[in-house]
């Protein structure tokens, strides 16, 4: 990795002194930064994503953020953890966009840094809204989601053109922790070929439950990958009808994305990771 930013951006000088900045937005001190930084394997970041590690002042990031991603950090920022740790609650999201908020105003440079894209079930909205209405600029910088790059990385296509057409995004918990009252169940099961869940693996007994009782075929593939892009990866396959008693009895790893549908028998030919 660290030799690829090498050979892109100048053998003899450091990698960071070398990103041209002209081809890179300016991180302006007294704004933020809302950056995704992709499922897991550094390689997966975006070059704005590496420019803004290296500029950061301040770098907020959450615990879906890969441990390996922040070594890539400005040596002289301060880190801070906003997720969950030791059993003790997470830090409440409004506190976290008043933090942003106040370091901004100190005029550091605030990378908020998440897992993903910040835009996906990653609450990127609800913090850049905060920052809006305080005036604080800001900028996005999407990431590679794992609801479409960790599926790839156990090679499983969101989308081919000999089985699907449409593609659904799908929380497995809402802000309560309960599986999402608002969403019209009926509806989802039968709108796409495929759906794909995020936050599921602990509610997929109930989700499973209502999408066959939505009409969804019982039989239907329904695959699970586990810390996707990561060394541990690993990918578990069931079908809807038993895929409540399948969590239950085995060990299933998370953060996991879990997928109905039938791209999921692609991972047989199409599981890159494994083949020599
Ligand atoms: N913004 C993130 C999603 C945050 S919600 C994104 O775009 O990917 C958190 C959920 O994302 C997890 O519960 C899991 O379902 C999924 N997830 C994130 N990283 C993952 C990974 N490396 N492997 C599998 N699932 C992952």
């Amino acid at each position: 990795m660290r030799n690829w930013f090498k050979h892109l951006f100048g053998k003899k000088q450091d990698h960071f002194a070398r990103l041209d900045s002209r081809a890179f937005p300016h991180f302006a001190p007294g704004s933020v930064w809302l950056v995704g930084a992709g499922p897991g394997d550094p390689g997966l970041m975006s070059l704005h994503a590496f420019y803004a590690l290296g500029q950061a002042d301040v770098i907020v990031y959450d615990a879906l953020v890969g441990e390996e991603i922040l070594t890539y950090a400005n040596p002289r920022a301060e880190l801070h953890y906003a997720g969950k740790r030791g059993g003790k609650p997470s830090p409440k999201q409004n506190d976290i966009s008043l933090k942003l908020i106040e370091w901004a105003k100190q005029n550091k440079r605030v990378l908020r840094l998440k897992g993903g894209d910040p835009f996906m079930f990653g609450r990127g909205g609800e913090e850049s809204e905060t920052l809006h209405n305080a005036g604080v600029k800001f900028r996005i910088v999407p990431g590679i989601t794992a609801g479409i790059g960790g599926l790839a990385y156990a090679g499983i296509p969101a989308t081919h053109r000999d089985t699907n057409q449409a593609v659904i995004f799908l929380t497995g918990h809402d802000e309560t922790g309960n599986v999402p009252q608002a969403v019209d169940w009926h509806a989802v099961a039968t709108a796409a070929p495929v759906i794909v869940m995020y936050m599921a693996v602990k509610h997929l007994p109930s989700i499973a439950q209502k999408l066959v009782e939505g009409g969804r075929n019982p039989q239907d593939k329904v695959g699970i990958v586990s810390n996707a892009t990561l060394p541990h990866q690993s990918l578990m396959v069931t079908q809807l009808g038993e895929a409540g008693e399948f969590v239950q009895q085995n060990e299933v790893p998370t953060p996991a994305i879990v997928v109905v549908g039938p791209v999921v028998d692609y991972a047989k030919i199409l599981n890159w990771q494994d083949k020599d």
